[in-house]
């Protein structure tokens, strides 16, 4: 076969690949987006800030915007490639953890289908690649203030009631009980999504940014 041949051959193939691994990733993030839907806007109705949460998410979409030079966020984010998503991704979650007292040592980009991303008290956050490479909606924006908000109230259990958040007790209580018997969704996602500290985290997610 001719070289050319070759060379066309491979570049259909990999354009298929390619085809294929986002037609994937797009069912997967669209069935995950209609569980969600389908279930459970009330339980987001039932977000309440504690302490200074308001001034905190305040700040935090000042740097969104800024990170964004004030142009529309999501139509930006749909043109950059998955590089320059995950640079964006990194500036944004270094900002925001400095704004939010919380220490990030390592930011990971993982193969997880089924989580937008995790936040480890050890300092780790991971954000899932199939759905950076795909996200429409801010899912994965969402996702940084979401997993940094888990680490204020990593945080603010460990200080107690002198955090530098302004949590009260009754907060912190419900968070302690919350964490003692944490469900992580692969048994019960509704459970999962209920919770008071994912509720709390999501919706401060969204008031960050609501795309
Ligand atoms: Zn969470």
């Amino acid at each position: 076969m001719e070289p050319i041949t070759l060379a066309l051959l491979a570049v259909g193939a990999s354009v298929t690949y390619i085809i294929k691994v986002a037609i994937k990733n797009y069912n997967t993030a669209q069935q995950l987006r209609d569980i969600i839907n389908k279930h459970t806007n009330y339980i987001d109705a039932t977000y309440e800030p504690h302490g200074n949460d308001l001034q905190m998410a305040a700040a935090c979409t000042e740097s969104l915007n800024r990170n964004f030079k004030g142009e529309d966020i999501l139509s930006c984010w749909n043109k950059m490639s998955i590089d320059e998503r995950k640079q964006k991704v990194i500036t944004l979650t270094k900002e925001a953890a400095s704004i939010m007292g919380v220490e990030v040592n390592n930011i990971v980009f993982d193969e997880s289908t089924t989580r937008y991303g995790s936040y480890s008290p050890n300092g780790t956050i991971y954000f899932s690649e199939p759905f950076l490479a795909c996200d429409s909606q801010g899912e994965i924006i969402r996702t940084i203030y979401h997993e940094l908000k888990h680490g204020t109230q990593e945080k603010a259990i460990q200080a107690g009631t002198n955090n530098p958040y302004g949590y009260d007790t009754p907060t912190l209580v419900v968070w302690v009980e919350n964490n003692l018997k944490y469900e992580n969704g692969d048994q019960d996602f509704l459970f999962y999504y209920g919770q008071q500290i994912e509720v709390d985290a999501r919706g401060f997610a969204q008031s960050v940014f609501q795309g």
